[in-house]
């Protein structure tokens, strides 16, 4: 049986590593896009994800409109995650027979909505019957400077774009049937989530990210993923991380932690990076604490915890 996603994608990496030589010019598995250096200042970023009907999304309360956006999202989101641009995607599908040509107009609706509110052409893809709806993208973008997770050290300060928490309160809403009226901006961060190309160059510009990754596993998970690549731990004031109005007010009305969310909330498509400088006066990007030599430390009203990482693992 398969125990965990990460251990998974490790030991298939380790395989791949013993067959084949990579050229110095291909950076692989282990980054949030594939590297390709096309010449010193110009480096090809390829990335490919997949999202399953019942699995990713769920047709009894999402759009297929919305199932293309947040698909196309996703992957666009893994080339801002490295510092670039994207270029063109190939959409596959694999297509149940419940599904009506309408359908599927809608889905092409909601994948073009995205990407060419991005820039994105869809470039071509491939069609095929399947047993659950399966839209697979593969997408290009380019950068002149890639941005790893790898960079991070200790005294580095970590940024978040936005905020977090939104998309798990959004999908809870959603499964659990109750009325979305006053949930508006997590049902839509959950069915519509929209990647951080709008301050990708102001990170670049002003921050000099030294490692950067996008909030796909939730806060905590990816963050992890920065601090595992650089062997390095953090400190993070949880009173410093951005939090919606709307789930602080779900949360006080609950009495639940709002932690629960921000921290763990997956597809939010944030991006999470490091970086030497120490800026506060964009509000749409926030200082929420730093990289240390080891350890992951919560700091809760000036005490400090040390934490365990969980986020969410397809496998468990
Ligand atoms: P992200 O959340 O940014 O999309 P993932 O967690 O899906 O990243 O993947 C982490 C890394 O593992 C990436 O570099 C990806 O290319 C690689 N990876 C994931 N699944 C596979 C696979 N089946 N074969 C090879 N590499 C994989
Ligand atoms: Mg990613």
């Amino acid at each position: 049986m398969i125990k965990g996603e990460f251990k998974l994608i490790e030991s298939i990496k380790e395989r791949i590593d013993r067959a084949q030589k990579f050229s110095e010019k291909i950076y692989g598995i282990g980054d949030d896009c594939a590297v390709y250096k096309i010449s010193d200042n110009r480096f090809g970023l390829f990335s490919t994800d997949i999202s399953i009907e019942n699995v990713h999304f769920d047709l009894s309360y999402t759009s297929l409109f919305n199932a293309g956006y947040r698909s196309m999202a996703a992957n666009i989101s893994d080339i801002y995650a490295m510092g670039g641009k994207p270029v063109l995607a190939l959409v596959s599908i694999g297509i149940p027979q419940n599904i009506t040509p309408q359908m599927i107009d809608e889905l092409y609706d909601g994948l073009l909505a995205c990407a060419v509110k991005h820039g994105t052409f869809i470039a071509g893809g491939d069609t095929s019957k399947s047993s659950e709806l399966i839209i697979n993208i593969s997408i290009y973008g380019e950068t002149s400077a890639p941005v790893y997770r790898k960079g991070a050290k200790p005294g580095d300060r970590i940024y978040l774009t936005g905020n977090t928490g939104l998309s798990k309160l959004g999908l809870e809403i959603l499964n659990s049937k109750s009325a979305s009226g006053s949930f508006r901006n997590s049902t839509l961060k959950h069915l519509q989530p929209e990647p951080r190309g709008d301050l990708t160059e102001i990170i670049l510009k002003n921050y000099i990210p030294t490692s950067m990754i996008d909030i796909s596993d939730g806060l905590l998970i990816d963050l992890g993923h920065i601090c595992e690549m650089n062997s390095c731990g953090f400190k993070l004031y949880e009173e410093k991380i951005p939090v919606h109005d709307e789930l602080k007010k779900f949360c006080s009305d609950k009495k639940i932690s709002l932690t629960d969310y921000s921290l763990y909330s997956g597809e939010e498509y944030e991006l999470l990076f490091t970086s030497e400088k120490y800026i506060t006066d964009d509000e749409r990007i926030t200082y929420i604490g730093g990289i240390t030599p080891r350890g992951y430390t919560l700091v809760i009203d000036n005490a400090e915890t040390e934490i365990k990482i969980n986020g969410y693992d397809h496998f468990k």
